[in-house]
């Protein structure tokens, strides 16, 4: 049976896999640039498995999805790591310009970072699900295929 895409083998499957799936989050209005890479993506010190430039009023954007085996996780052990599902990425860099417009803007100070990060999680989730129901899995798929710890890091608690 088909499984998500890890790593895509060549730009014209990920393309052909991008445009399937703007299609089917109903962005076909929107004028997407859709880049593989295999560089490390950082947000400040953060890590990052894609990224999204997009401007809501023009309708356009880019998305840039990492395409390697795997990333380290930010645990301060630097050796657990988590394997890399580039189509997940994908799904969720399209789902963040259906939902970041809707950011609430009563939500300021302290509250809004909490507020972010819910969002994100909900982003995520959203992403998770989606994959799942495209390729029929259950949520064990993602517990079972991404995350790899070391054994040092799960001595030190
Ligand atoms: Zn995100």
């Amino acid at each position: 049976m088909a499984k998500p895409i890890n790593v895509f083998k060549s730009d014209e499957e990920f393309q052909k896999c991008a445009k399937d799936w703007q299609h089917k989050l109903f962005l076909d209005n929107w004028f997407i640039e859709f880049e593989l890479t295999t560089d490390k993506l950082y947000q400040e010190t953060n890590l990052l498995w894609g990224y999204n430039s997009y401007s809501f009023e023009n309708c356009s954007a880019a998305i840039t999805v990492f395409n390697g085996e795997k990333l380290e996780l930010d645990d301060g052990f630097g050796d657990s790591f988590s394997k890399n599902i580039a189509e997940l990425t994908l799904v969720h860099e399209l789902l963040h310009i259906k939902f970041e417009y809707v950011n609430d803007p009563d939500v300021i100070g302290d509250i809004a970072p909490i507020h972010q990060s819910l969002l994100h999680q909900a982003t995520e989730a959203m992403a998770k699900s989606l994959i799942m129901t495209k390729y029929n899995l259950d949520y064990d798929y993602f517990k079972n295929n991404t995350i790899v710890r070391s054994k040092s890091s799960r001595k030190a608690v």
